[in-house]
């Protein structure tokens, strides 16, 4: 295979900056936003006590104490980047926990706001396929006719034993109805996904990007598995139950995912951030420029890129 063209850059995947470089003709920067949402699956609504890996203390800025309102944080946000990076554009991040988990009126009253200021071009909300009922689909196909929309889905893998044993409170047939809700409307789809889950091999996680390959979605997010303190599966790892992925295995199953992905999904992010203060491990995931660098060299090492092994008779994701 040929490295396609249209991703004009130096990589061997269609990286998220060359993406929005190419979409806008600008560097285009994530702000990201706690506008102080709970999860279902913490509330009770779904389940309590989240996802076994998950730590729930949602953003540093709502640790800190009462949180700014969008607006502030979207300020912040520009004069951060304006200072370090200078002027380009932001799409407002809704990050923290699940960002459709409210009613309509309330989710389009911050939408609105965070939209209202200068150059920000679009949204890009994360919020779990068991949240997106149709009139909040509606609402965002709304702002995706003049503006650039992401909806972020939680997913990690495609397989039901894998989301029961994390206690996802949702399964892939729920996931496949979401992709199938949202797929058509103008709205840009990426999905989540952890290699090295408990109880997993690297062919479970291939299973999860063949299932999404033939999905009509447009960007991916890849982590492995992280054990932080104070979660179930930290304390599975802190006594010994749980082994993490390492590293080379990591780099190995990153790079067959993204083999067998389109080449025009969109690749967000092959690393995870944050957790500083919680992280147990694996140790080297710290390192995240040794893990990008190694993805970059192994496929080198393979001579292959994004999609070299795609199946072009699944389905192509549109809107590139
Ligand atoms: S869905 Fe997300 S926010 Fe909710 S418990 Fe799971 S990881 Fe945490």
């Amino acid at each position: 295979m040929e490295k396609p063209a249209f991703w004009q850059n130096t990589k061997r995947y269609y990286d998220l900056k060359s993406y929005w470089r190419n979409l806008f003709g600008c560097t285009v920067y994530k702000l990201q936003i706690d506008a102080g949402f709970t999860c279902p699956n913490r509330d009770g609504k779904v389940a309590y006590g989240g996802c076994i890996y998950c730590d729930g203390r949602g953003s540093k800025l709502r640790q800190q104490g009462p949180l700014p309102t969008v607006s502030r944080q979207i300020q912040d946000g520009k004069s951060h980047y304006g200072k370090i990076r200078g002027a380009g554009r932001y799409i407002a991040y809704f990050q923290t926990f699940t960002n459709t988990y409210g009613p309509v009126n309330h989710l389009k009253a911050i939408y609105d706001e965070a939209l209202a200021h200068e150059d920000v071009i679009g949204l890009s909300v994360g919020t779990r396929p068991d949240c997106v009922p149709d009139p909040v689909l509606d609402l965002l196909q709304e702002y995706a006719e003049h503006r650039h929309v992401w909806l972020e889905f939680g997913l990690q893998s495609i397989h039901d034993r894998t989301l029961r044993a994390l206690n996802r409170g949702h399964t892939a047939e729920q996931f496949l109805d979401a992709v199938r809700r949202t797929a058509g409307r103008g709205i840009h789809l990426c999905v989540h996904i952890i290699a090295g889950l408990p109880g997993e091999t690297r062919d479970d996680t291939l299973a999860t990007a063949r299932a999404l390959a033939a999905l009509p979605i447009q960007g991916i997010k890849i982590h492995c598995l992280l054990a932080l303190r104070g979660t179930a599966m930290g304390r599975d790892y802190e006594q010994g139950r749980l082994t993490l992925i390492s590293r080379e295995d990591y780099i190995g199953t990153v790079c067959d995912v993204l083999e067998i992905l389109s080449p025009g999904i969109v690749i967000q992010r092959l690393t995870a951030d944050g957790y500083r203060d919680i992280f147990l491990g694996p140790s080297w995931a710290a390192h995240k420029l040794d893990v990008l660098n190694g993805i970059d060299r192994e496929l080198a090492r393979r001579g292959t890129y994004q999609g070299s092994r795609f199946d072009t008779g699944t389905a192509e994701p549109k809107m590139r």
